[in-house]
């Protein structure tokens, strides 16, 4: 397996390996960048096939939040955890304990966080080891969770895209299909139909679907219908790589605006888009609300301060939109752009 010369390494900083025999613990942790400040980023467990594999995750999930935290203007730097194993069968508190050692020997330059696989629960058995864990509030309405930011960062920056392409001020009577209403997706469900959206949805959970038709008057529609409805604005908020050779020719949308990670299957996909007169709002803005959010838990500011930075995304987008139409170029290549002058010249 090669480390420097992967093809994902991308000047990282630091990755380092740990292993600890009795507790099963097998886990990368990669530090990109910290010109800005400390790495934060979430820890993710998932039964890689290979190490490798795991690997190759790290690597572009830690150098995503370098981008992500340097757009959103906070005082971070990007770094990422992967832990190899099923997190259903191989979790344990001691593993999650050994996990907090590993990373207090880092001393600070990687924070922790929740992502897939992992929950408040274990960044606090984490935090019986180290300080460098974030996500974890006690005694707040949603326990640390940062779902609920992700889905107002997604909301302000759907409603700056809908203003872009649509001329539109409002989204009173706006169509979205939102693909995915779990965490983030039933947050933003929420935000749209307060604010007059009509919402057409898909997930595979039914519970997560009568939820969204009896609080929102959503339409359902099957999973692979969602792509080709009659909509202003397609929402992802499940899966990565979306948007691909499968789905491209069926969007009828005008706006992409959603929260999922890694929606273009490829970069090339901007581009398709940009051709098809299809706004992409890039995801890594719109879904910066979760890192501002966790990065606020940590320094103690108050809603109203973690409101107003989110709300900044607004005018973050707006720059972007307004370089890339100057430009001619897709939105993610000029967000890329701005992201690297920012933490290059720090
Ligand atoms: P989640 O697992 O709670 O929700 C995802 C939903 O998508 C679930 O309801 C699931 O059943 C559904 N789903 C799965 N496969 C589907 C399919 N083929 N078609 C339709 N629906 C499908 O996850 P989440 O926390 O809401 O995150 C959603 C997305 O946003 C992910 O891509 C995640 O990486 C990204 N994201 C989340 C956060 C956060 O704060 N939670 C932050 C940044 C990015």
């Amino acid at each position: 397996m090669t480390v420097f010369s992967h093809k994902e390494f991308d000047h990282h900083e630091q990755v380092a390996f740990f292993h600890e025999e009795k507790s099963g613990l097998k886990a990368i942790v990669a530090i990109h960048n910290t010109n800005l400040g400390p790495a934060l980023g979430g820890c993710r467990m998932w039964p890689y096939a290979t190490d490798e594999e795991a690997l190759t995750d790290v690597l572009r999930l830690s150098r995503g939040m370098t981008y992500k935290s340097a757009l959103a203007g906070l005082p971070l730097g990007g770094g990422k955890c992967v832990i190899i194993g099923d997190p259903r069968r191989d979790k344990s508190p001691e593993l999650l304990r050994d996990l907090g050692r590993f990373i207090d020997g880092l001393s600070g330059a990687y924070i922790t966080a929740e992502d897939s696989g992992t929950s408040v629960a274990d960044m606090k058995l984490i935090g019986e080891n180290t300080a460098h864990v974030a996500g974890v509030m006690e005694g707040t309405e949603h326990g640390g969770d940062p779902s609920p930011s992700t889905a107002y960062s997604t909301f302000v920056g759907l409603k700056t895209a809908v203003k872009q392409r649509l001329g539109r001020d409002d989204l009173n009577g706006i169509t979205v299909a939102l693909q995915g209403v779990g965490n983030v997706g039933y947050y933003l469900a929420r935000h749209l139909h307060e604010a007059g959206a009509k919402l057409i949805v898909s997930d595979i959970v039914p519970e997560h679907l009568q939820r969204a038709v009896d609080q929102f008057g959503a339409r359902v529609v099957a999973t692979d219908e969602i792509y080709g409805v009659e909509a202003d604005v397609f929402a992802p908020c499940a899966l990565g790589g979306v948007i691909n050779y499968n789905t491209l020719d069926q969007l009828k949308c005008a706006v992409i605006a959603g929260a999922a990670n890694n929606q273009l299957a490829t970069p090339e996909f901007g581009e398709l888009l940009l051709r098809k007169e299809i706004l992409y709002t890039p995801d890594y803005v719109l879904n910066a609300g979760g890192i501002i959010d966790v990065a606020y838990q940590r320094s103690g500011e108050s809603a109203e301060t973690l409101k107003n930075h989110i709300e900044s995304i607004g005018a973050t987008l707006e720059e972007i939109f307004e370089r890339a139409a100057a430009d001619g170029k897709p939105p993610h290549e000029v967000a890329d752009q701005i992201a690297e002058e920012r933490f290059r010249s720090a």
